[in-house]
Order: C-alpha cells, then sequence, then structure tokens
C-alpha cells in the first residue's frame, strides 16, 4: 500500500498516539516521591488478588473477574502501580488492560495449543538451560517478573501458578556453558533477570564474563516497562563493566513509552548498552498498522531499535489475544519503505514444537530465473535486476584503458 493511501486522520492519530506522557501517580497521589520511585516499593504494593483489582477497577467485566479469581492456577496476577496508572478503566479493550488483567478466557484452551509452544523443555540439557541454536543459549535465571503478561510463551513455569517448581541451578548451568566451547552467546531470561539485586546479577554477570568463550552477553526483559524505577544509576554503572552486554526490552503499545520509561532506557543507551526491541503481535493491542508505527517510531525516539515482531505463540488460553498472520504481514507491508529502516522489525513465527524462529515478511521478489529478477518497491512499482551467474561478471568490461582514451 503506498503512502498516497494514507488519510489525514492516520497521520493525527500516529502523532497523538507518539506523545511521551507520565504514567502519573492515580491512586497513589498521598505515596512519597521517595517511595514512589523506588523499584522496592512498587514490587511490594504491586495489585496481586481480584479484590485489589475490584478496589481500584470497579469496571471489571464478568469476563475479568472471573479471570481475576482462576489466574492464581494458571498465571498468576501481578501489576505494578506504575503500569496500572496506564490502564483506561472505562475502555473494555484499553491495550495495556488487555496484557495484564485476566480474562476467563485464558481457561479455554484450543486443540492447537500448547503449554510449551517453543518446545523449551525438549531442549533443555541441564534445568534452565535451552540450547537450541548451535552458537547459543537462553539461561533462565528465574520464574519471577514484575507483572506478567496475559500471553506469556512461558506461563508454563513463571509465577509458578501451575506449580512447575523452576529451579535453576547456577552452577549446573555455567558449568554447561564452560564444557561447550561453541556457545558464543548467552541470553539471559526467565521470569525477569532484572528482578535481582544489582550484587546477585553481577555475581552472574562475572562469571560468565570469565568464561572466554563467551563472546556475548544479553538480557531479556520486561522490567525497564513495568517497573522503570529499576533502571538505577547503581545498577547502570554495574551492567557497564561486563560489555559487550546488549538489551531486549518488551513493549508493545506506544503508550507503553511513557517518560519514564524513555528516560529509564535513556539512562540504559548512555551506559553503552545497545537496546532492541521484541514486541508480541496481540489482537486489539498493536494489531493495527498505525498503532504499530507510531510504536516503532517512538521506540527510536527512546534510542531503542525494534529488533523482533513475534506472531503470538499457541501458548494454552491465549486464543482471545492472537492477532492473525495476515493481519501481521499488512502492517510490515505498511512499515518497510514507509518508514525508516531501522524501525522496521523483522517479523517471526516461533515454529511451533521448537523449530526456532522463521522469518515472514511480504513478498517482493516476484519472480527469478537465470537472467533476471523480477522485484516489486513499496510502492508496488516494479523492477528487474538483471542476474549473473555466481562468481561470472555480467559483461566483460575492459581491464585497462590506454592513457590517452582516458584524457
Ligand atoms: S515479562 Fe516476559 S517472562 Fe514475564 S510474563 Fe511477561 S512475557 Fe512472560
Amino acid at each position: 500500500m503506498a503512502d498516497s493511501g494514507v488519510k489525514d486522520s492516520d497521520g493525527t492519530r500516529l502523532n497523538d498516539l507518539k506523545v511521551f506522557k507520565s504514567a502519573g501517580r492515580g491512586f497513589w497521589s498521598d505515596v512519597s516521591d521517595a517511595d514512589w520511585n523506588d523499584w522496592r516499593w512498587q514490587l511490594k504494593h504491586r495489585i496481586t488478588t481480584p479484590e485489589q483489582l475490584g478496589r481500584l477497577m470497579p469496571t471489571l467485566t464478568p469476563e475479568e473477574i472471573a479471570g481475576a479469581k482462576l489466574a492464581n492456577h494458571k498465571l498468576a496476577l501481578a501489576i505494578t502501580p506504575y503500569f496500572f496508572n496506564l490502564i483506561n478503566p472505562s475502555d473494555e479493550n484499553c491495550p495495556i488492560r488487555l496484557q495484564v488483567i485476566p480474562r476467563v478466557q485464558e481457561t479455554h484452551t484450543a486443540p492447537w495449543e500448547m503449554t510449551d509452544p517453543c518446545g523449551e523443555d525438549s531442549h533443555s540439557p541441564v534445568p534452565g538451560l535451552v540450547h537450541r541454536y548451535p552458537d547459543r543459549v537462553l539461561f533462565l535465571v528465574t520464574d519471577r517478573c514484575a507483572a506478567y503478561c496475559r500471553y506469556c510463551t512461558r506461563s508454563r513455569l513463571v509465577s509458578n501458578a501451575t506449580g512447575y517448581d523452576f529451579h535453576p541451578e547456577f552452577d549446573k548451568q555455567i558449568a554447561y556453558i564452560a564444557a561447550h566451547p561453541e556457545i558464543r552467546d548467552v541470553l539471559l531470561s526467565g521470569g525477569d533477570p532484572l528482578l535481582f539485586s544489582d550484587d546477585k546479577l553481577e555475581h552472574l554477570l562475572s562469571r560468565l564474563r570469565a568464561i572466554p568463550h563467551v563472546e556475548f552477553v544479553r538480557i531479556g526483559t520486561r522490567i525497564p516497562i513495568f517497573l522503570p524505577q529499576r533502571i538505577t544509576p547503581e545498577l547502570c554503572a554495574m551492567l557497564k563493566k561486563y560489555h559487550p552486554l546488549f538489551m531486549s526490552v518488551h513493549s508493545n503499545h506506544p503508550r507503553e513509552l511513557t517518560t519514564e520509561v524513555r528516560e529509564a532506557v535513556g539512562r540504559l543507551a548512555y551506559a553503552g548498552i545497545p537496546l532492541g526491541n521484541q514486541s508480541v503481535l496481540l489482537r486489539h493491542v498493536n494489531d493495527d498498522p498505525v498503532i504499530a508505527k507510531a510504536h516503532v517510531q517512538k521506540l527510536l525516539m527512546c534510542r531503542v531499535r525494534p529488533y523482533y515482531l513475534y506472531q503470538c505463540d499457541l501458548i494454552a488460553g491465549s486464543a482471545h489475544l492472537r492477532a492473525s498472520v495476515r493481519r501481521g504481514l499488512e502492517i510490515m507491508e505498511r512499515l518497510r519503505g514507509h518508514t525508516t529502516g531501522y524501525a522496521v522489525p523483522t517479523y517471526v513465527i516461533d515454529a511451533p514444537g521448537g523449530g526456532g524462529k522463521v522469518p515472514v515478511a511480504p513478498e517482493y521478489v516476484l519472480s527469478r530465473n537465470h537472467d533476471r529478477v523480477l522485484i516489486r518497491n513499496y510502492e508496488g512499482k516494479l523492477f528487474e535486476y538483471p542476474e549473473a551467474k555466481d562468481g561470472t561478471p555480467l559483461c566483460d568490461a575492459p581491464r585497462s584503458i590506454e592513457e590517452p582514451a582516458l584524457a
């Protein structure tokens, strides 16, 4: 679709969505600044019970009331006061609300849904370590998060609501990495590694850094979005000692990118940590090309590079949140060429059962044979590119030229 198809109202919406706002204090206006900005205070005051939720949000729907009551048998309910303030209580389909307030639909499992859709448990040589790709591992450090996303791929283990009893054994995980010289990249995830104290996280990072073949460490976290107060100057000063260290944050909607988040990720960027964002394509949250575009552009304004857009995994109880692949492709079509290349993530489907990430993209190569490639651009215009036989130049250019001819 060409830009000419974009309506003026889309442009106004886009700009409105890109405005940075503070989450504000909401119900917590009498709390001191020191407490509000203290990440431990935020964690201690999370909304975790249906009663608390009902008191703060009298507009809960019957589906949400039932979902909140059942949550602790599937994936716990937890929302930080900061993130709760982003919810619009008068909008049943508020994109923030959909992500963190349980609905009774979560208890329905479609036939194709799974508890471990990425097949992590079957690629786990020691508890808490997933070795699926040749040169890298996923190192799960905890089953706790600051808040719980209702579509979480690891809901079988995070929050321990299903009794998975996740007990990572760091010694065994680190010994496995040390014994496998092919592992050059370690991704710390969970649960959320940034829930650890600075000291505990540093202990882990320093042990990984002591392994000579570990070239590169990554942290996957949603803390900068759920709990930006955690990104303290002290944390950043500690992290910067362990470069090259990359961080993948997880934001799904432009409204999550508040002034607090912009400052938090700014501190990480100033510590030299390259930042990428992983979004999950979710129905009524971000399956709209204007919202998706505002989101990726706003991420760049926060110094965060959109990295992956995930098709929602086939996690049990997520059918009500899953958007179609058709919609995902439409979004990619509306991004590529229509905005900065840096803003365009790679859209992937994690192949069900453990096949790894498979990129999916609109078709730009329309046909290809031994002497030409037919391509189309973002405006739908067609172009031919002459193909060369491998290793053979397209035509014989002269290798030298006489001096007089040059003149
Ligand atoms: S923060 Fe990540 S691990 Fe935690 S619930 Fe959300 S998606 Fe799952």
